[in-house]
């Protein structure tokens, strides 16, 4: 059903530069063609405290979406989204999880990839030097990677974004430490400023092409996918059933059709095992 793709048009909601990494590889893969719509999708929340996010990201990805819609007809919606935070099972760790969801509007699906990767710059400082700054600056990936810099990370008066060169990160430093105050510094997590970033929405983008190709062996809808998992990979040492998973369930977007697949680990880490690690 996904040849139906072919030569199809997808608007893709974006300011930042995403469609050099998701377009190639929807044309590539899918034969879709993603065509930008400019819009300010900061309304949808923004890394750098001005808005805060409105919801969990399937939320935002679809209100991206129909905001492209509202611009112009097209059979396929596609946009993008990020998080960072601290890994889930290793908090010393940043944590950069990508979304890029794809609704057909015709056959009224929705399909979402993800990546999760601890390859990011996500990191910010309170600098009282210009030598602060710059080291800070060259522990980040600066210049290839961008900078903001606030003058109060709470209550920002001033904020100035998408900084990549050295001598304006020197003038805004010297600017907003006017007060000898210190500056605060953090990472600019916008995808054309963050070629990290841009790896992990490729990453995302390459698991909705997976996704995309996968069809349900009853009715060949595309997007036949892990929809939960089956807990019980036995410990390695004594056999017991631990939380991890089993087995994955693979379910159709359209019909009822489902299946299971063992994981491909045959035990767990006694670790993970409630008898062997209390
Ligand atoms: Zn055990
Ligand atoms: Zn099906």
């Amino acid at each position: 059903m996904s040849k139906g793709w072919h030569n199809s048009v997808a608007l893709l909601a974006t300011r930042h530069g995403k469609e050099a990494v998701i377009g190639p590889l929807l044309h590539q893969h899918l034969g879709i063609c993603v065509e930008v719509v400019d819009i300010d999708t900061d309304q949808f929340g923004t890394f750098s405290r001005e808005r805060p996010r409105p919801g969990d990201p399937i939320t935002t990805l679809r209100l991206k979406i129909a905001s492209a819609f509202q611009v112009k007809e097209a059979p396929l919606g596609l946009a993008s989204e990020g998080s960072f935070g601290p890994h889930p099972q290793f908090p010393w760790l940043p944590w950069n999880q990508e979304w890029v969801m794809l609704q057909d509007r015709v056959e009224g699906l929705e399909l979402v990839g993800w990546a999760g990767s601890s390859r990011t710059n996500f990191s910010h400082r309170r600098v009282t030097t210009l030598a602060e700054a710059l080291a800070f600056a060259r522990q980040v990936g600066f210049p290839e990677h961008g900078l903001i810099a606030l003058d109060d990370p709470q209550q920002p008066q001033v904020i100035h974004k998408g900084i990549q060169d050295e001598k304006t990160l020197q003038a805004v430093f010297q600017e907003l430490n006017a007060d000898g105050q210190g500056v605060h510094l953090e990472t600019d997590m916008r995808a054309m400023c963050n070629p990290s970033r841009m790896q992990v929405i490729a990453a995302a983008a390459e698991n909705l092409v997976v996704r995309a190709q996968s069809h349900c062996p009853a009715c060949g809808t595309p997007g036949y996918w892990r929809i939960r998992s089956l807990p019980g990979l036995p410990c390695g040492n004594c056999g017991a059933p631990t939380p991890l998973p089993r087995a994955w369930v693979y379910g159709c977007l359209r019909c009822s059709h489902t299946h299971q697949e063992p994981v491909e680990e045959s035990w767990a880490d006694p670790a993970q095992c409630v008898f062997c690690n209390p």
